[in-house]
């Protein structure tokens, strides 16, 4: 076993231990020590990080058989020190304090979180999970958005009358007889976190020494989980943290928008609502275009045998402008349009006015077996794509084709 020196003093940093064993552990280096100040990975509340003389320590694992393995990366040189007839091999521990007291603010926040939903509200915490940017407590039932806003405002009240927060020491018979937030299902000795008047708790984590030190709790957001709700929170720091995120956020959006953080929501759906009328207007003016471009291009027509017909690249032009274009052209008796877009490879539309008695698919045909690309159609109408070529070369081969039909 070995001795867990969190349990009586969460704010000690360094402490000096034997290495009782170097053991392997899932492939890397573990030390066993005879006691400890490192906080293993339990309860919900992650590992503590630091260093064992200069050998980093980048995990910490609690044993079933109640051992915490020391994860390290880097040699682990220890002194020897004599004890009676045995050679100790020591070593000093420090630990990672703005993690640690991170971690202390956001447990001891949720417990007094926890006790507020439990005594405002009625809701039970099932479980905590304290995560790496912000952490959940998973209530038995679901709460409403007013809930939430009783228990956070309680939960802050606690904090900012900084009752003490203390670890005593209980059997389970002693404990039997007071008001525990929640039964334990441990036997034998529990660790019971008191905060003076407000609640008590049986925990192995670590906690500060008073409320006021967790600072500020806030709710960040909650969802309907399993039957109850889940609520994420930040504490201390993290809130702090938190805040400058959405202030940097808030400020480079405003700039933005030109508007009032208040204004901001009405300002994007303005923002929103121009560009969708803008949209409309420029797919307007688009079309309108397309009838005066095909109405020029109509006029340009040219007679191969019995048909006018317009054989012309378009530059920058994509299928369905070439075939808003051929449309106008088509509109007029006995006309075709055959029109590519430029560069290559080309997307081509073939397509005749109703009277005009060209074959466009064998057109298209044609032109797909010189040029390569792929397309089909009907003899009125027909369209491809992927021909690959100059663009002179394609529109002189077309009117060659067309002479010949
Ligand atoms: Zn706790």
């Amino acid at each position: 076993m070995t001795e867990r020196l969190y349990y009586s003093d969460s704010y000690l940093t360094a402490f000096d231990a034997a290495v009782l064993r170097v053991v392997t552990h899932e492939g890397r280096h573990a030390a066993v020590l005879d006691r400890t100040a490192f906080y293993p990975t339990s309860g919900g509340q992650p590992f503590d990080t630091g260093h064992l003389g200069t050998a980093r320590v980048v995990d910490v694992v609690d044993t079933e058989d109640g051992e915490i393995l020391h994860i390290f990366e880097g040699e682990l040189e220890c002194g020897i020190v004599a004890a009676g007839d045995r050679q100790l091999q020591m070593v000093q521990g420090t630990i990672d304090w703005n993690r640690r007291f991170e971690h202390m603010q956001q447990h001891t926040g949720q417990h007094v979180l926890s006790a507020a939903f439990d005594r405002v509200v009625g809701a039970r915490t099932e479980s905590f999970h304290l995560g790496s940017a912000s952490s959940t407590i998973d209530l038995n039932r679901t709460v409403s958005a007013a809930d939430i806003e009783r228990a956070e405002n309680e939960a802050n009240r606690i904090v900012w009358e900084d009752h003490p927060v203390t670890v005593r020491f209980a059997t389970a018979e002693e404990a039997a007889g007071l008001p525990l937030r929640k039964e334990s299902a441990r036997t034998g000795t529990l660790r019971l976190i008191e905060i003076a008047g407000f609640d008590i708790s049986a925990c192995g984590g670590t906690h500060v020494a008073g409320t006021g030190a967790i600072g500020t709790i806030a709710v960040a957001s909650s969802e309907r989980f399993r039957g109850g709700t889940r609520v994420e929170f930040v504490c201390g720091v993290r809130t702090l943290k938190g805040y400058r995120a959405l202030r940097d956020a808030m400020a480079a959006s405003v700039r933005l928008v030109s508007v009032l953080p208040s204004e901001l929501a009405d300002g994007i759906a303005r923002l929103q609502a121009e560009a969708k009328d803008m949209k409309r207007q420029i797919k307007d003016l688009q079309t309108r275009l397309a009838g005066f471009d095909g109405a020029a291009l109509a006029d340009s027509a040219q007679l191969y045998g019995s048909v006018r017909a317009v054989v012309a690249a378009v530059e920058g032009s994509d299928p369905a402008g070439l075939k808003a274009l051929a449309s106008t052209i088509t509109a007029r008796n006995g006309h075709v349009a055959a029109l590519f877009s430029a560069p290559a490879p080309a997307a081509a539309i073939i397509s005749r006015a109703a009277d005009a008695s060209v074959d466009c698919a064998a057109l298209l045909k044609t032109l797909i077996a010189r040029f390569g690309g792929k397309g089909g159609g009907r003899p009125d109408l027909a369209q491809g794509g992927g021909l690959q070529g100059a663009t002179d070369e394609i529109v002189a081969f077309a009117r060659e084709q067309l002479l010949r039909l």
